[in-house]
């Protein structure tokens, strides 16, 4: 028994799946999950993400929070929460950056949302020491102020894709032809949850809707509205996205996302907006959305790459420079990937991001 073979069967039984239940299955699917069944980053994996192409990335995002956590009167104790922390980089970097930040290390109750089991065991590995509490959901979360790191974790949630006919929305489905999973779509019908993008679509766009993202940023937004903190949301999308996003990268090769279910990555954009949105129903306030490069070079990111840069010679320094590019420029990174920033509403502006 493969994932194909219970992608088949399933669609052979019920008829063809949603995108967002193929993406749920090829990603989390217990027994053979792209995420559940192994550690997919770096180099040896399928993609790489900012904190494992330079320490610098977890560091500076670290003490932006940290300034948010000091600005709002050093609250404690408090939840110092990651989402889908992947292989603990992240987390361990922002915890040697904050050392020094008088009493953060003491009020932090370290909380970790991550559903792999292998990627679980990485992150024991990268915190050892640090005693972390793992959670399946954010749902579980404590009631206390909250502190909140994601990057890359909102484009692995599953998105469902429309495309506009006339006033309606045919959704785009997999299903088999000649025994082999294709894409086929669903007649026309109006679909409440698009009524806003009646007013700037055209017959034939592809809009995509990610239903778990707003439960899921309102629950931490209601958090932060209620008991202080902040949120640090960085991903690779837009305000109000438009188009055909779905892309699965194999060995750092995009790949046809219907040809190896559950062994090449799956991702789409962040619709910012929709995220924006939840955290307003919550009664959090958010920031307008700061391109990465923008963000960490505000935050001081070429101070630290120069320090960083002051032993090092050769082949040591020409990945350092080409880690600061990669992070920052905007044909690279800098541009692509966004930063989101939920906070209390009458709080002091959130570091390095446009109020
Ligand atoms: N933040 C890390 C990893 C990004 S990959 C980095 O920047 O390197 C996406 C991460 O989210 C992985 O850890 C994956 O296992 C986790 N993940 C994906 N969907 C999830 C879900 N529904 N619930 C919890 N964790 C999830």
């Amino acid at each position: 028994m493969s994932l194909s073979d219970h992608l088949t069967a399933r669609i052979r039984a019920d008829g063809p799946m949603s995108v967002a239940d193929y993406m749920a299955d090829c990603l989390l699917h217990p027994q053979f999950g792209y995420y559940t069944t192994r550690d997919p980053l770096g180099a040896k994996g399928d993609f790489t993400t900012a904190p494992e192409i330079s320490q610098m990335f977890g560091e500076l995002l670290g003490l932006a929070l940290a300034q948010a956590w000091l600005d709002q009167g050093s609250p404690a104790p408090f939840t110092l929460a990651e989402l889908g922390p992947g292989r603990g980089t992240l987390m361990a970097d922002l915890l040697r950056a904050t050392r020094g930040v008088p009493g953060f290390h003491a009020a932090m109750r370290i909380h970790l949302v991550e559903a792999s089991p292998a990627l679980r065991t990485a992150q024991a590995k990268a915190l050892d020491g640090y005693a972390p509490q793992w959670l399946d959901t954010v749902d579980a979360l404590p009631d206390q102020p909250l502190f909140l790191v994601a990057n890359e974790f909102f484009d692995a949630l599953p998105i469902r894709q429309f495309i506009r006919a006339g006033d309606g929305w045919s959704e785009k489905r997999i299903g088999l032809q000649d025994g082999a999973l294709s894409f086929g779509l669903s007649p026309a019908a109006p679909q409440s949850a698009l009524d806003h993008r009646l007013a700037d679509t055209r017959d034939g766009d592809v809009v995509e809707i990610c239903e778990a993202a707003a439960p899921v940023t309102q629950s931490i937004a209601a958090r932060i509205a209620a008991h202080g903190g902040a949120a640090l949301i960085v991903d690779y999308g837009d305000w109000r996205a438009l188009g055909d996003t779905l892309q699965a990268l194999r060995a750092h090769e995009p790949a046809d996302p219907l040809q190896t279910p559950g062994e090449a990555d799956l991702t789409a954009h962040v619709d910012f907006e929709a995220l924006a949105m939840a955290a307003k129903t919550a009664g959090c306030a958010f920031t307008r959305l700061t391109p990465q490069g923008v963000f960490l070079e505000r935050l001081g990111i070429t101070d630290r790459a120069r320090a960083l840069a002051a032993p090092l010679q050769d082949a040591a320094l020409d990945s350092l420079i080409a880690a600061h590019r990669r992070l920052t420029h905007p044909e690279e990174m800098g541009n692509l990937f966004k930063v989101l920033g939920l906070c209390p509403p009458r709080a002091a502006p959130l570091p390095g991001l446009n109020p």
